[in-house]
């Protein structure tokens, strides 16, 4: 088998993490190697054998000594591909590695070889333990995720009309979970590439998620969504947390990552997904230790891992609703579930004031949008867009890519008054008639 990496690296954008494979497919030094065998046990593993497969939890990590493990991506139809081959002094895994949640990909040996597999308690041993090979191994895994979710492996299928407000839905709550997927846009392809013939699909039942193994989920709801992609954790009603966060924005995450590191058992409950309102961001230039900005996913993303580095579990979907400190352990009450703790964080952030206006239900999330990703301005690319609004979100709206025809921007209301101005709302209404596209925040 030819590893494809060489090939296909002179021709990849230099952002792809594919192009950087000394970085994302290292080869650690034989000393180091060394190091990573002190924490776990020599296996042989005959050719063609399964290490792991997609859809399994709490998969362990594997160096290879000799011989070649193959990494294979199931496509929508169940075929599967061998997408890298990882050689002597490679290692198989990527950020689930740091979590409970199902993995993507499957791992195969391609013909008789010997590696070291280290168990999960253990990896995280080597981790802390070894910082020089820690930092290889989690910017490796963190490269990987992002060139997953790049070239759309390990992923599932969305089929739906692209501006269809449940199609953007759960588009989001993918692409802001880190979760690698195709669209198929049934306004730019109305039978989807044949899969809705394939699936005996109408188009009144869209949006449709094909996973692996072809299950298909029916506009699923978040929760359905979350425990579909074996992204929910399960929660141990019999723990007792050190410390549970309600709410995964930077507060959440700056709390879970001080928590975990101070060795306190770290849960954090979050009802959609890490970031917060910054993970909404295009780019934000004033946050610390980011003298060239980052965008807000990307400072999810890294705040994620390092609170799950340091041990701390996320359990996305789960929307605390309620709270009970009238004894020791404290309990919150996560859908049917009671989660113990002995301390608290909420960190559950600000609730958007919706606009009251004419034909706003019809709008909400397919046309009318509270931040401008890059996923709003793709939807938003040549229409008219009115932005609402203005202070530094309002301010990001206009200069997101790729340009709108026009854009006018309305400096309705000030960080202080947030209030609406009554002669500017009636030329809002008026513009909301003719205009197909919003992006607000009041
Ligand atoms: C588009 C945009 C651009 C921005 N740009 C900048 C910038 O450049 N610089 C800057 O300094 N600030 C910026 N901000 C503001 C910044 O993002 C916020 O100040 C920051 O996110 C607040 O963090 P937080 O953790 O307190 O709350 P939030 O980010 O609001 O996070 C709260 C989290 O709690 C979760 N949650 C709420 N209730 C529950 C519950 N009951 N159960 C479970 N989870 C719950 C929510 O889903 C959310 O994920 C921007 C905001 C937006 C929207």
């Amino acid at each position: 088998m030819v590893d494809p990496y060489p090939t296909m690296a002179g021709d990849l954008d230099p952002a792809d993490p594919y192009a950087r494979a000394a970085q994302t497919f290292p080869c650690l030094s034989e000393e180091m190697a060394g190091r990573v065998a002190r924490y776990g046990s020599p296996e042989h593993i005959e050719g063609g054998t399964f290490l792991f497969e997609r859809g399994q939890r709490s998969v362990d990590f594997f160096l290879v000594v000799d011989g070649a493990i193959e990494m294979l991506d199931m496509d929508a139809h169940g075929a599967s591909t061998v997408f890298t081959t990882h050689r002597a002094r490679q290692f198989t895994g990527e950020m689930d590695l740091f979590n409970e949640r199902k993995v993507l990909v499957s791992s195969r040996a391609a013909g008789n070889t010997r590696v070291v597999r280290v168990k999960r308690g253990d990896f995280k041993r080597l981790v802390a333990g070894e910082p020089d090979i820690g930092e290889v191994i989690m910017r490796a895994l963190i490269l990987r995720r992002v060139g997953l979710i790049r070239h759309g492996q390990g992923g599932v299928v969305l089929i739906g009309p692209g501006h269809g407000a449940d199609t953007l839905r759960l588009q989001r709550f993918m692409t802001r979970n880190g979760y690698p997927f195709q669209l198929l846009d049934t306004e730019r392809n109305p039978d989807a590439g044949g899969f809705l013939e394939c699936f005996d699909l109408a188009s009144h039942q869209l949006p449709v998620l094909i996973l692996a193994g072809q299950e298909v989920l029916r506009n699923p709801s978040s929760l359905q969504l979350a425990d579909g992609l074996g992204l929910t954790e399960t929660l141990d009603p019999d723990k007792v947390y050190d410390v549970a966060v309600v709410g995964a924005g930077p507060s959440g995450l700056a709390a879970a990552v001080y928590a975990a590191s101070e060795g306190l058992s770290t849960l954090v409950l979050e009802s959609t997904a890490p970031g917060g309102q910054a993970g909404t961001s295009s780019k934000i230039e004033n946050y610390l230790g980011f003298p060239t900005g980052i965008s807000g996913q990307a400072l999810a993303g890294r705040a994620q891992s390092q609170a799950q580095k340091f041990g701390a579990r996320l359990a996305i979907a789960r929307t605390v609703t309620g709270l009970d400190c009238s004894r020791l352990p404290y309990r919150l009450r996560v859908g049917e579930l009671a989660v113990q703790t002995r301390t608290v964080v909420v960190a559950t952030g600000a609730r958007y004031r919706r606009l009251d206006l004419e034909n706003y239900a019809k709008f909400e999330g397919q046309g009318i949008h509270y931040a401008a990703t890059s996923m709003e301005a793709q939807l938003c690319a040549g229409d008219d867009v009115v932005v609402v609004g203005g202070a530094n979100s309002a301010g990001q709206a206009p200069t997101c890519p790729p340009p709108c025809r026009t854009t006018w921007y309305s400096a309705l209301s000030t960080r202080r008054t947030s209030r609406c101005i009554p002669s500017a709302r009636s030329r809002v209404s008026k513009a909301m008639r003719s205009c197909t596209s919003w992006v607000g925040r009041t």
